[in-house]
């Protein structure tokens, strides 16, 4: 039977925190894309959960009087689904993507990708980082302070602009990178969480990278991939958990630890791209 409204918001807490079985995650998640209400309500309890966190005083700080408090990016991703997208839209989408990683890395959602990833670098031998989509720097700047020297590399969007802020009071942590830059040195690894799913296949730079680098850090596609966790409609999604999995099987990486309950798995390059001329 499906989940009432009563009982989807009796467990936003636990949804938000990512503590129900995966069936019933699917459950919530399903009820809340479809009932409206329900979907106002999470974002308020989102918004609510990460009042005073650091991320979220910084939004406000960079935004100034344009700060819209409990913005719902979800709200704003399906209206424009489907319509072209102008300028105006592909801003509106971008401050939305802001608002959306902003309040999934504040409120607690967003597993620590940092935590769990830090001690597989240092094991890899891993010290240059690019991070790919890196956002509002919510990885690249705690992967910097942990001593990597890191790259970010992000589309020209609000995030980017956010971010180059952040970096700002933060002096000398990491170099963003603004545009592709193909004759960059190479850098130990690729970290891309929640970044391959979205590329289409136009995006030759990271390709290229993806030839070059001897490890690549993912979100775990493996076992524990939940597009729900990310707050991205699946109209954006261009790739399945699997389908990025083979993507770095097929350019020769596989995983250290395949059966890893950790958020993150560390691919290691064993062989050469297949179809690669020497
Ligand atoms: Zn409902």
């Amino acid at each position: 039977m499906p989940l009432s409204c009563e009982e989807v918001r009796s467990r936003l807490a636990a949804y938000r925190l990512d503590t129900l079985s995966l069936d019933r995650r699917r459950e919530v998640g399903t009820h809340m894309a479809d009932c409206v209400a329900c979907g106002q309500e999470w974002n308020r309890h989102r918004w609510d959960s990460s009042a005073r966190h650091t991320l979220v005083e910084e939004l406000k700080m960079f935004l100034g009087p344009a700060y819209i408090p409990y913005f719902d990016p979800a709200w704003v991703e399906s209206e424009q689904r489907g319509s072209g997208l102008d300028g105006v839209e592909t801003f509106r989408r971008s401050m939305a993507r802001m608002y959306g990683l902003a309040v999934w890395g504040a409120s607690g959602s967003r597993p620590d990708y940092v935590e769990a990833g830090i001690p597989l670098l240092w094991a890899a031998g891993v010290r240059t980082i690019v991070d790919y989509g890196c956002g509002l720097g919510n990885d690249a700047i705690p992967l910097a302070e942990a001593g990597f020297s890191v790259t970010g590399d992000e589309v020209d969007s609000a995030s980017l602009s956010f971010m180059l802020w952040r970096l700002r009071r933060r002096p000398t942590l990491m170099r963003p990178r603004l545009q592709p830059v193909r004759s960059a040195p190479v850098p130990d690894a690729i970290w891309a969480i929640h970044a391959l799913n979205l590329l289409s296949d136009e995006e030759h730079h990271i390709w290229q990278l993806l030839r070059s680098v001897r490890i690549v850090v993912t979100e775990n596609v493996l076992n524990r991939y939940d597009p729900g966790m990310m707050g991205y409609p699946a109209h954006q999604r261009r790739r399945s958990a699997a389908d990025v999995a083979s993507l770095l099987e097929d350019h020769g990486f596989s995983a250290d630890n395949p059966s890893s309950q950790a958020p993150v798995i560390l691919w290691t390059r064993r062989r050469r791209s297949l179809g690669l001329a020497a």
